[in-house]
C-alpha cells in the first residue's frame, strides 16, 4: 500500500514498510564506539583520566569555570539544588510544564515545589506568572529550556535577584542552545544537562551540573562523592596522612563512570554537526507547516527575545478539537504510518503525586492550554529531509488538511 500526496510540490510515497521514525533517538557512529572500548581497555573504568576530560570538554563548550559529570540528569538537578545550598523550609519554583524530575529534586533536598505557569505559545516558564510566586522563602528558580529553547532567563534571573535566590537552568534539553548570543548555562548559578539517549548528546544515562563558580562546582563534587571532601584544602580536620579523608555532609554515589564519560566526550565533539542537522530539520517542518497554511496545525511559538534553540524536540500545535481528531486517536493513526510521537508535557500539577500535596492544575491555564495542543514529532540528528516530508504529509492526512 503507497499512495502519493501531491502537495507544496513534493511528492512523498507513504507505505507501511518505511523503517519507524521514533520521536527522538541517539546517534552513534564508530568512533564513539571506539572511544568507549579504548577506556574499557584501561586501567580506570569509573573515576580517573575520562571523567576530568569529559568535564574539561563540557565546561569549554558551555563557556562556564567547572562541570560535574553525574550519573543522570535528574541527579544533576538534586546535586545543582544541594550545591545552592536549597534545603527544608525553601521554596523552590518550577514551571508546571517540564519532565516530572524538575520539581522532584526540589522535593529530594527537602524543598517544597511552588509552581509557575508558562506561556501557552511556547510552554516556556511565564515570568510575570513566576514574579507572583517568588516571596522570601523562594530559594531557587529552576527554568527549563523545553524542547531546546532557552526560557526567559533575563526576567527570571532578575526575579531570582530580587528575593537572593539562585537560578538553577534545567538545560537537559537545551546543550548548544544560544541565549542573547551567550551560550546555555552562561546565564545561571548552575544549569543542567542529561545525556538520555533520546537528548542531544548520550552517554547512555548521564548527566552534569554546569557551575557557574569553582566553589559551586566543588559542592556539586562533593554531594555526588558521598559528601566527602579530597584533598587537605577542604579538611576540617589536620589530616594524619595520604589515606585520610572527611566526610563532612550527606551526599550520595552519583557518580558517571568513565566508560560513559569517554561516549560523552566522543558525542559532545558532534554536538556542532548534530545541531546543524538538528537547525535544518526544524527549518523544513516549519517551511512545510507554514506552507500548508492551517491554523489548525502549527509550529510552537517563538519567544520574543534572542535564543537559538538546539531542537532537543520538534513540538507541534495541534488544534485537535477543531480537526475533531482525539490527541490519541492521531498519534494511533501516525504509528500506524510508521510514524512515533509524544507528548512533552503532561502538566506536572496534574500528576496525582502532586495533586495529593494539594497542587490544582486548574491554576495553570497557560500549561493546560499549551498540553492540550502540544505533539512531538519526530526530531533526530540522523533523520532525512525526507523523513520530515514524510511526517508533514502524514500528518496532513491524518488531520484531514491536504484537500
Ligand atoms: C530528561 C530530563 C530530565 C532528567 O534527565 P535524566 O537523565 O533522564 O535523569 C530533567 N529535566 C528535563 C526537562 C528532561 O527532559
Amino acid at each position: 500500500m503507497a499512495k502519493n500526496l501531491g502537495f507544496l510540490g513534493a511528492s512523498v510515497a507513504i507505505s507501511s514498510r518505511m523503517a519507524f521514525l521514533p520521536y527522538g533517538r541517539q546517534w552513534i557512529e564508530k568512533d564513539d564506539i571506539d572511544a568507549v572500548v579504548a577506556v574499557l581497555q584501561s586501567d580506570f573504568l569509573t573515576t580517573g583520566p575520562a571523567v576530568a576530560s569529559f568535564e574539561g570538554a563540557l565546561a569549554a563548550a558551555a563557556t562556564v569555570p567547572r562541570a560535574v559529570a553525574v550519573s543522570n540528569g535528574t541527579a544533576a538537578l538534586h546535586a545543582a539544588l544541594w550545591a545552592a545550598g536549597v534545603g527544608p523550609g525553601d521554596e523552590v519554583v518550577v514551571p508546571a510544564i517540564s519532565f516530572v524530575a524538575s520539581a522532584n529534586a526540589a522535593l529530594y533536598v527537602g524543598a517544597s515545589v511552588v509552581f509557575a505557569d508558562v506561556d501557552p505559545r511556547t510552554g516556556l516558564i511565564d515570568p510575570v506568572s513566576a514574579g507572583t510566586v517568588v516571596g522570601p522563602k523562594t530559594k531557587a528558580i529552576v527554568p527549563v529550556d523545553l524542547t531546546g529553547m532557552p526560557a526567559p532567563l533575563a526576567e527570571i534571573g532578575a526575579l531570582a535577584k530580587g528575593v537572593g535566590a539562585c537560578v538553577v537552568e534545567d538545560a537537559a534539553h537545551s546543550l548548544g542552545a544560544t541565549y542573547q548570543g551567550r551560550p546555555v548555562g552562561a546565564d545561571a548559578d548552575l544549569a543542567t544537562l542529561s545525556f538520555h539517549p533520546v537528548k542531544l548528546i548520550t552517554s547512555g544515562e548521564g548527566g552534569a551540573v554546569l557551575a557557574s563558580s569553582v566553589r559551586l562546582a566543588d559542592r556539586a563534587a562533593q554531594f555526588r562523592d558521598h559528601g566527602i571532601a579530597r584533598g587537605p584544602a577542604g579538611f576540617v580536620e589536620p589530616s594524619p596522612g595520604p589515606w585520610y579523608y572527611e566526610q563532612q555532609e550527606l551526599g550520595f554515589n552519583l557518580r558517571l563512570s568513565a566508560i560513559q564519560c569517554a561516549l560523552g566526550e566522543s558525542q559532545l565533539r558532534k554536538l556542532p554537526r548534530f545541531l546543524e542537522r538538528r537547525r535544518a530539520l526544524a527549518a523544513r517542518y516549519d517551511r512545510l507547516l507554514q506552507e500548508l497554511g492551517s491554523e489548525l496545525l502549527q509550529p510552537l511559538g517563538r519567544p520574543s527575545y534572542a535564543a537559538e534553540s538546539a531542537w532537543h524536540l520538534y513540538v507541534a500545535q495541534i488544534d485537535f478539537a477543531r480537526a475533531g481528531k482525539s490527541r490519541a486517536s492521531v498519534m494511533a493513526a501516525l504509528r500506524e504510518r510508521g510514524i512515533g510521537t509524544q507528548v512533552h508535557y503532561i502538566p506536572i500539577p496534574a500528576q496525582p503525586y502532586y495533586r495529593a500535596l494539594g497542587h490544582d492544575p486548574a491554576r495553570f491555564p497557560g500549561a493546560l492550554a499549551y498540553y492540550e495542543r502540544a505533539l512531538s514529532l519526530p526530531m533526530y540528528a540522523s533523520m532525512e529531509d525526507l523523513d520530515v516530508d514524510r511526517v508533514v504529509a502524514a500528518l496532513a492526512e491524518v488531520l484531514d488538511l491536504s484537500a
